[in-house]
């Protein structure tokens, strides 16, 4: 997406949430950051920048559980450059990608009644948990269509922004869950060292050929990874509301 797209698409922002001038030009200067370091752009968009999108949002969310203005709006700007591009399908080639992103900036700009309608719903819509908000980002749908990615992108920065710099405090069914789960963890570490110890025995007693010792340590540690899953979202659950564990 154009500089100049990514910086329409937070303008309306300023207005609807009333912001200093000091925390807006960090959002700007967030919003394009990415695009200044020179990187592919395949590296912006699809998983990839989903991935980046994420880590910035939860950068962003540190800085605002401390009190500092300026690097959380800096961060979620960045945030929201990943959430515009992944909005965007991938081109076959360069020159389309270049052309895509010219006819976006020209219709924003055209459609802004509809960009700013689009914001507020993300606004109104706010997620408390972060795991709902990172499987929102996970799941957006890059698309073709121009008014459909501008719409979407400006749904996503509204939804972004009113999640991110959402001051409630941690529901207490969150520290409920994580107290239940603890419980829980104890058990499963203690079941998945006497399983380890089993594949373990069972690996040096049979010498089992190598490809087959390797598929069954994977595969484990594929399970735990699962099993574990419930307590890693109670756990990120609670860090998003800046309690220490
Ligand atoms: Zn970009």
């Amino acid at each position: 997406m154009k500089w100049r797209t990514h910086i329409t698409l937070v303008k309306p922002i300023v207005v609807l949430l009333n912001l200093t001038i000091d925390v807006y030009n960090m959002l700007l200067v967030g919003v394009i950051a990415p695009d200044k370091l020179r990187e592919p752009f395949s590296r912006h968009h699809g998983d990839e920048g989903k991935d980046k999108a994420i880590k910035e949002m939860w950068k962003a969310r540190k800085y605002f559980l401390k009190g500092d203005q300026i690097n959380a709006y800096y961060h979620l700007g960045r945030a929201l450059h990943y959430v515009h591009d992944v909005c965007i399908g991938r081109e076959p080639s360069r020159l389309k990608h270049e052309m895509l992103e010219y006819d976006i900036d020209i219709t924003v700009r055209e459609m802004m009644d509809e960009v700013v309608e689009s914001i507020k719903q993300g606004l109104k819509n706010k997620v408390r948990d972060p795991v709902e908000l990172e499987n929102s980002i996970w799941s957006i749908k890059a698309r073709r269509d121009i008014t459909e990615i501008i719409l979407n992108a400006a749904y996503m920065t509204g939804l972004l922004v009113s999640s991110v710099l959402n001051k409630d405090l941690c529901p207490k069914e969150y520290i409920d869950s994580y107290e239940r789960r603890v419980k829980y963890e104890v058990i499963s570490i203690i079941g998945a060292g006497i399983w380890l110890g089993l594949i373990l025995e069972l690996i040096f007693s049979f010498n089992p050929p190598i490809i087959l010792s390797m598929i069954l340590i994977g595969l484990t540690y594929f399970v735990f990874k699962l099993l574990r899953k419930p307590y890693e979202d109670a756990k990120k659950r609670l860090l998003w509301y800046g309690i220490k564990i």
